[in-house]
């Protein structure tokens, strides 16, 4: 028995989502192999985030109740990924998950995994609360002074730029390209 076959019997011929019966697919719940039946709305919406329709998952309000953690996982992702908008949140706060389950539901690539790190002048990456030197003087724009060659800059912060960072010098929060900078 191939995966749909087995799926369409575990539920019954409907989305496992909201009990259409549309061109039922295959979903798999990354990263496990683990499989849920959804209809085309369902799987457009998974797919488009940006263009789904929210209200759609009001029918999770059924279907977070159903036996199969697959189906679950899927609720909880949703409804977090919408929690913004109130109710989806409402939902989640009644929706019991066990660890094991739980754990699998929050095993989804972060968002923010392809962020460049930030790099000094050694191509060593800077945190936030790292100490650095200054490797160049440095005309600060605004400020009418030079960050000199050599000064420490303690507890930087990082910013959206991996480029820059930002830390004090001479008592002024500034902003300093990376790569005129060693760490401490
Ligand atoms: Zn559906």
């Amino acid at each position: 028995m191939d995966i749909k076959e087995s799926l369409l019997k575990r539920a019954n011929g409907v989305c496992e989502l909201c009990g259409s019966s549309d061109e039922l697919d295959v979903f798999k719940v990354e990263p496990k192999d683990e499989y849920i039946l959804v209809c085309k709305t369902c799987l457009d919406g998974l797919s488009n985030p940006d263009t789904q329709d929210i209200n759609h998952w009001r029918c999770l309000n059924d279907s977070m109740w159903s036996e199969v953690p697959a189906v679950q996982v899927m609720a909880y992702r949703i409804l977090k990924s919408i929690s913004s908008e109130g109710w989806p949140q409402d939902m989640l706060d009644m929706l019991y998950l066990d660890d094991d389950t739980k754990e699998w539901a929050e095993d989804i690539e972060d968002e923010h995994s392809d962020i460049q790190p930030t790099l000094d002048s050694n191509s060593t990456i800077l945190n936030s609360g790292d100490s650095v030197t200054i490797v160049k003087d440095l005309d600060v724009k605004g400020t009418g002074f030079t960050a000199k060659r050599g000064t420490v800059v303690k507890n930087i912060s990082l910013t959206d730029n991996p480029e820059q960072i930002e830390g004090r010098v001479n008592g002024v929060k500034i902003v300093l390209l990376s790569k005129f900078l060693k760490k401490v």
